[in-house]
Parts: structure tokens; C-alpha cells; sequence
């Protein structure tokens, strides 16, 4: 299993929603209004490791119906999804404080939702589902493959009603539109309008990459739609990646592999949740990770022993920069429990 260290932060002072900004940053990693971020200007925050308590995160963003509320409880128990630039907080040091827009929780919700689809179609062979969704160009020296979900497939209906009623609102037909606002009051929609045709484009053709003639020959050769979509999901992934993950090496002078080199370990490091739910779903295509379904809850958690049966209580986390390991509480007791719950009925 690849070692992953990953760390957001929770703002003591909690999240507030800006609707507007008076000046307009002009910076590449700018939020967009309105975007959540941190209340206070201290940005004072506690440090926490979201992938490790729960190891289908990306599950549960995949599914987030995109209202203020829900995205304030999901930041709340998770941190922000990736760090944009918010308010200044310092104009001459160019601090801000981090933020995350409305309209990237949306696409990113959008695309994890798409993913999810994708991995399950994968996870169950569904050969024959697979090779509808595929669309492959031949091209010369070249082939051009894409992934179009159908519609009616995708689970989220907030997201369909919107794909249905965008043709009247791109010919200003109103009445079909204010029926929309009126079904899904939370999804806001002025940022939306303006920021979904690329989020619609996105599930149309959900991927779509020009291939190198060696890598489409061999998964041509294999005449498998399933293999090819797996492939496919992973040059998505390198995408994220790209500008997202670094790699950082832990010396560990303790261990010695051989008697003239030091111990090394590889950590991967995602920079924001946003790469890390990614991480977590490259480790479901690739099954490089054992999850295991707790005996007691049903919950399921990253299995470090042959033995586990239950959640663990603690999760060990090693900082790959300081080497410091922490044991980070689960808040999970399933295994006394258990036990508790198997002695109740013998008599004493
Ligand atoms: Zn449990």
C-alpha cells in the first residue's frame, strides 16, 4: 500500500459564506464569490487527517447534494475541499485567507459523482455498460477515446433536472428555469448559471484524451471496454496529480536496507482533499489498499492486521516532514463493544 500523509485544517474560529467581493483579485488562485472560508483572520486551526477515519470519503462527496448548509457541515467535519486565495489579510506580504468556491464544489461534486460510476461499472465488470460508455476515434497515428455517461445514469437528480432544462435557459424560456429554483432552492443559482456549460461539457464527454499509439494498442489487443475505462480513470487521475501531489522521502536513519545506505520512505503528498479523495479512488481502481467491513458497525476502515475485525481506535499517522508519529483517535470503541455485547448473555 503506498504510504499517504495528508493534513487540512479546521479554522477554530469556523467557516463563514462571502457572497461578494468589493475588490476584485486578479490572482490565478482566486475564489470565486460567493465561496466559503475562514471567519476570523487569525486563521488559527487544528490540524486533522480526514482520509485515515474515513477511507470512502470520496463516496460521500460524490453524493453531496450542493446546498450552503451541507457544504458548511462537509467543510465542518472535513476541512475545505482545495485552497483558493479569499479576503487579503495582508496586502504588502499577499496573504489571504483560504477559501474554497461555491462553483468548485459543484464541478468537483460533478466529476467525483462520475468517477464513482465509473469505478463501480469497473469494480463489477459490467462489460456490456462499458463499451456504450466508450466512444473511440481512430486517428491516424493517434486514437481519441472518450467516456459519455448517459444521463439518465448519473444518481444525482438535482444535476439532471438541470442537464433537462438547459436548453430553455440558454433561449431565455424563465418559467421552466424559476421551476427549478423553486425545486432546488439551494442550489444557487447565479454563480451556477454561470459556471455549469463547462460542468455540462464535463459530463458529456467526461474524459476524453488522444492516446498514445502503443498504450491503445495493447488495450485495443485486449478487446476489453472494463480494462480500457480503468484506463482511462487513471490518466484522469495523473491529471489531478499534475498539479496537486508532490513526494516526500523520510530518511529513517534507524533502518538500514543495506549496511552503506539509510532506510528511506516513500510518502505521497496530496496538497489539498480535493487530490487526496482522488488518492483514495486510484487506490480502489488499483486495489492497493484492504478495506475491510467492521463486524460490529459495518463501517468501513483501512486494514492494518490479518486479525482486525472492528474499527480501530486509533490510526497511526507519520508526518513525513518531521518524522513525528501521531496516534490519531477514531472516536470508534466497536471492538469493546463487541466484546461487551458477546459477554452480556453469560450468566456468572
Ligand atoms: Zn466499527
Amino acid at each position: 500500500m503506498d504510504r499517504v500523509y495528508f493534513e487540512n485544517h479546521l479554522p477554530v474560529g469556523g467557516f463563514v459564506w462571502i457572497e461578494n467581493l468589493e475588490e476584485n483579485s486578479i490572482l490565478p488562485d482566486a475564489a470565486r464569490p460567493p465561496f466559503i472560508t475562514y471567519k476570523n483572520n487569525d486563521c488559527l486551526c487544528k490540524v486533522i487527517h480526514p482520509l485515515e477515519k474515513n477511507p470512502l470519503l470520496y463516496r460521500e462527496l460524490a453524493n453531496l447534494y450542493p446546498s450552503k448548509e451541507n457544504i458548511t457541515s462537509f467543510a465542518k467535519k472535513y476541512g475545505l475541499l482545495r485552497r483558493e486565495n479569499g479576503e487579503i489579510i495582508d496586502k504588502h506580504k499577499n496573504v489571504f485567507k483560504p477559501a474554497c468556491s461555491y462553483s468548485t464544489w459543484i464541478e468537483s461534486i460533478i466529476e467525483m459523482h462520475c468517477m464513482v460510476f465509473l469505478l463501480d461499472l469497473i469494480k463489477n465488470e459490467d462489460d456490456v455498460l462499458a463499451s456504450k460508455i466508450l466512444h473511440i476515434t481512430e486517428n491516424g497515428q493517434c486514437a481519441l477515446v472518450s467516456a459519455i455517461i448517459p444521463v439518465e445514469r448519473i444518481g444525482l437528480d438535482w444535476y439532471k433536472d438541470l442537464v433537462k432544462i438547459w436548453p430553455d435557459f440558454m433561449n431565455g424560456d424563465d418559467s421552466k428555469v424559476g421551476q427549478y429554483q423553486k425545486k432546488y432552492p439551494d442550489v444557487l443559482s447565479l454563480c451556477f448559471w454561470n459556471t455549469t456549460k463547462r460542468g455540462i461539457e464535463v459530463l458529456k464527454h467526461l474524459f476524453r484524451f488522444p492516446w498514445e499509439e502503443e498504450v491503445y494498442k495493447k488495450l485495443k489487443a485486449l478487446d476489453n471496454s472494463v480494462e480500457f475505462l480503468r484506463y482511462l480513470m487513471l490518466r484522469k487521475i495523473s491529471e489531478v496529480y499534475e498539479n496537486g501531489l508532490s513526494v516526500k522521502f523520510l530518511v529513517d536513519i534507524d533502518t538500514k536496507v543495506k549496511s552503506s545506505s539509510i532506510g528511506v520512505e516513500k510518502y505521497l503528498v496530496p496538497e489539498d482533499l480535493y487530490t487526496a479523495l482522488f488518492v483514495q479512488l486510484e487506490m480502489e481502481i488499483l486495489n492497493t489498499r484492504e478495506l475491510r467491513q467492521c463486524e460490529y458497525c459495518g463501517d468501513w476502515f483501512i486494514a492494518t492486521d490479518k486479525r482486525q475485525k472492528y474499527c480501530p481506535e486509533f490510526i497511526k499517522v507519520v508526518n513525513p516532514y518531521t518524522g513525528e508519529v501521531k496516534k490519531v483517535p477514531t472516536g470508534k470503541h466497536c471492538k469493546v463493544y463487541a466484546y461487551r455485547q458477546k459477554n452480556k448473555g453469560i450468566p456468572s
